[in-house]
């Protein structure tokens, strides 16, 4: 049975480690057993899964996922941790934990290494200050995971789910929908946590897909373009693609390629849907590949791969403000 997940048993590790929480670590702990109950249900832990957890704080949700997955790989960044997760999580030998930054992690390295190349599970209540940049890099590390269950901040919870012509649908959607099928699967009130956080938070759900629902011919293409669609919301696609830093698209090629795919050239980016952003970026990235000399063709054909795993997803970072 797990100890800790109530306001009694998490206060009195605290005391007895004399810890004091770091807001630059974005720790708050979770204090509710239904709520933990719900997240290990939401992910479908069973005995024959290894769980990736990122952040176990003082290992509440670990000893939880402990319980009913085969073995759980628990990051944590913080230090001061390290000695109260060795007494925690003491009755569960099938716990590694890790003191990294989960950002500095070979995920694909840890998935060869601890559970022979097959599919992690990510369980985690994950720090807010950085939610965007770690899934981004889950989906990017084309480390074999299959599904994510994760809190995070409602806000952002809802923008992973929205769909095109809401003010909330921006970079990070289309990331997340090109990768996964995301749903909230429960809210969590502030007063589940220690301490409570400002904001609201949301259990979702990612389930990753074995191909993405659209085709572009350069992945890493469609993401620049994704990127530059919305680092201006206010302005006009076209406005926004021909002022846009690293994508060598003029106006003209964009109001063009517009035109080819019968989409008004007064659109903007929060207006195009998944699939269109994929047609047109397949449009314009031909026209990028035209203008290039031929040696900097002879670059890309011979490396794709890498050009991709360098390439930065989009990335859209409100709550980290
Ligand atoms: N899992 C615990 C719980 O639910 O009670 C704690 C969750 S708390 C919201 C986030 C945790 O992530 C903290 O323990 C924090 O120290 C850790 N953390 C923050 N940044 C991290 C990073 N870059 N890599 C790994 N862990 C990190």
């Amino acid at each position: 049975m797990p100890k800790l997940g109530t306001p009694t048993g998490t206060l009195e590790v605290l005391r007895k480690y004399d810890f004091h929480f770091q807001k630059k670590y974005g720790q708050n702990f979770l204090i509710d057993p239904n709520k933990l109950e719900a997240i290990v249900d939401a992910a479908g832990v069973e005995k024959t899964d290894c769980v990736l957890e990122i952040g176990p704080g003082i290992g509440t949700l670990t000893q939880y996922l402990a319980e009913r997955a085969g073995s759980v790989i628990a990051v944590e960044i913080d230090q001061a941790l390290i000695p109260i997760l060795s007494d925690t999580l003491s009755d569960y030998p099938n716990v590694t934990v890790i003191n990294e930054d989960i950002l500095k992690v070979d995920i694909a390295r840890l998935s060869r290494e601890k559970n022979g190349g097959k599919p992690f599970k990510v369980v985690a209540n994950l720090p807010y200050y950085i939610t965007t940049p770690i899934v981004m890099k889950l989906f990017e590390s084309h480390a074999p995971i299959d599904l994510i269950t994760i809190m995070v901040q409602t806000e952002v919870a809802e923008r992973m789910q929205e769909g095109p012509g809401s003010k909330e649908y921006g970079a990070l959607s289309l990331a997340v929908q090109y990768y996964s099928r995301p749903e909230i699967v429960a809210y969590v009130p502030a007063d589940c946590f220690i301490p409570a956080p400002k904001v609201g938070s949301s259990v979702i759900r990612l389930t990753r897909y074995e191909e993405p629902p659209v085709k572009a011919e350069d992945e890493a293409f469609l993401f620049r373009l994704i990127r530059a669609s919305f680092n201006q919301r206010r302005k006009t696609l076209i406005n926004g693609l021909g002022n846009a830093e690293g994508l060598a698209v003029t106006k003209a090629e964009a109001a063009e390629a517009l035109r080819t795919l019968g989409i008004p050239e007064n659109v903007r980016g929060e207006a195009l849907s998944l699939e269109q952003f994929a047609r047109l970026s397949d449009l314009l990235c031909r026209r990028e590949t035209e203008k290039k000399t031929p040696a900097e063709r002879e670059t890309k054909e011979t490396a794709p791969a890498d050009r991709q795993t360098k390439e930065k997803a989009p990335a859209d970072r409100r709550e980290d403000e």
